[in-house]
């Protein structure tokens, strides 16, 4: 008889993992607070397939750059001062994290990870449509500075056999016939793509439905009942669920749920924003990261979308429009065919990024349950890493060894 899996949190890991699991012959249930078009961090974001992202955000360099952007209103970075335990512990681990042996150790599994991701997209693009464009991504610098900064990551990519090449302006100009670039040059990642993230779910979520998943929708985790290290049933507003297996995919919200169950699984919210032209100027070809602007841009469909920030201000979805201004304001600057006023009158979409202190997800069976696991914390790479974390989760509730190896991963790593 197939084993039932509860999955708590229908946004892209969460459905990935029903996915993955519903292929194993596992029977799925999902659990989801939302709806079905809910707009929550897997809908509006920015898109990217990354594997040029083998860095994690815990390296050296990130704590000063973190300070130096603290005081400008407008900047990509911020933390909004506040008496929080949590906030102070995330920091401090953190702090301890942003050191060149834990990239050392961390690149090669993201690596991993990202191309192992990257080819799952590429099959699923066969059987489900989610505008995949597979033409890599540019990373855009305006100023020499920069573009040093960048070639530095390009040759650690490199060394770690993620292709990436650098280009003068012109290169870069003769690669994105779409729209005029004003940068002092960029790299290339011919392996990273883009898709459209709103597709994507609507897609994943109709195949879901056609399969033996079931989705339970506009029903909220409250509580556990559990006996003897495992869980014995979710505790919901629309009534206990029970299952032989349950998966914690919940974005940052895993944080408040897991912590009902006595397990730390400690993350901050790293809010961005988006916004999206639905008729644009022009249209580019690449996605394309401004580097020192810390803005990217990706074209989905005849639509173009901006999106950026990172400000730890806790579970909290308010819009700060400084922050807004500072992601329009660098558009124009790098792309020249575009005017702020390009912007006016489109609505901000908020997301809350699930973010550890060490910059890896967190994937695997707890300790302290038996019949519970964790995929959660992905940071700004977790659609970039959904379909990866849905198969390795998939392995490991059907028993079966793990195709990466997910040690570093595992969500005991603070307990
Ligand atoms: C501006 C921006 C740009 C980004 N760009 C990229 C990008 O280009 N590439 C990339 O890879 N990533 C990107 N990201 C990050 C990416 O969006 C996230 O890592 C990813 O969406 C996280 O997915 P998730 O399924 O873990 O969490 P979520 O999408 O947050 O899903 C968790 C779900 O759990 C549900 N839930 C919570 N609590 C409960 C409960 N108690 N009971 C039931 N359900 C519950 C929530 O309603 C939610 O639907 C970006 C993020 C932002 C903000």
């Amino acid at each position: 008889m197939a084993r039932d899996v509860l999955i708590v949190g229908g946004g892209v890991v969460g459905l990935f993992t029903a996915r993955y699991a519903a292929e194993r012959g596992l029977s799925v249930t999902v659990v989801e607070r939302g709806g079905p078009a809910d707009e929550g961090c897997s809908f509006g974001n920015a898109g990217m397939i990354v594997p040029s992202h083998v860095v994690p955000l815990a390296a050296p360099g990130m704590v000063s750059l973190g300070l130096r952007y603290l005081l400008s209103p407008e900047s990509p970075f911020y933390v909004r001062p506040r008496a929080s335990l949590d906030l102070l512990r995330w920091g401090a681990r953190f702090w301890r994290a942003a050191n060149a042996r834990h990239v050392e150790r961390s690149a090669p599994v993201l690596r991993d990870l990202h191309l192992a991701s990257r080819a799952c997209f590429e099959e699923l693009a066969g059987t489900i449509d989610f505008g995949l464009v597979t033409r890599g991504l540019l990373m855009l610098c305006k100023t020499t500075h920069g573009l040093e900064e960048e070639a530095r990551a390009a040759d650690h990519a490199r060394s770690l056999g993620v292709p990436a090449t650098a280009l003068s302006a012109a290169e870069a100009q003769a690669l994105e016939p779409g729209v005029r670039l004003d940068v002092a040059g960029a790299i290339h990642y011919p392996l990273d793509a883009h898709l459209t993230p709103g597709r994507l779910m609507a897609s994943l979520r109709e195949s879901l439905e056609r399969s033996s998943v079931r989705m339970i929708w506009n029903a909220s985790v409250t509580g556990w009942k559990t006996r003897e290290g495992r869980v014995e049933a979710a505790v919901t507003t629309r009534g206990d669920l029970t299952a032989d297996e349950y998966v914690l995919a919940a974005g940052v919200w895993s944080t408040p749920v897991a912590r009902d169950l006595g397990v730390s699984l400690p993350m901050q919210a790293g809010k961005g924003y988006s916004l999206t032209l639905p008729a644009p100027r022009r249209l580019p070809h690449l996605c394309a990261l401004l580097h020192e602007a810390r803005v990217a841009v990706t074209p989905m469909g005849r639509a173009l979308r901006v999106g950026g920030t990172m400000e730890l201000t806790g579970i909290d979805t308010a819009v700060n429009p400084a922050r807004v201004r500072g992601i329009v304001k660098a558009v124009p600057r790098y792309l020249p065919d575009f005017e702020v006023g390009d912007f006016d009158g489109l609505p901000a979409w908020v997301g809350l990024r699930p973010c550890s202190p060490d910059g890896l997800p967190y994937l695997g069976r707890t300790g302290r349950f038996r019949n519970l696991s964790v995929a959660t914390g992905h940071s700004m790479m977790g659609v970039s890493l959904a379909p990866i974390t849905g198969r390795l989760m998939a392995e490991t509730l059907a028993g079966a060894p793990p195709s990466i190896d997910i040690e570093a991963l595992s969500p005991d790593r603070y307990s």
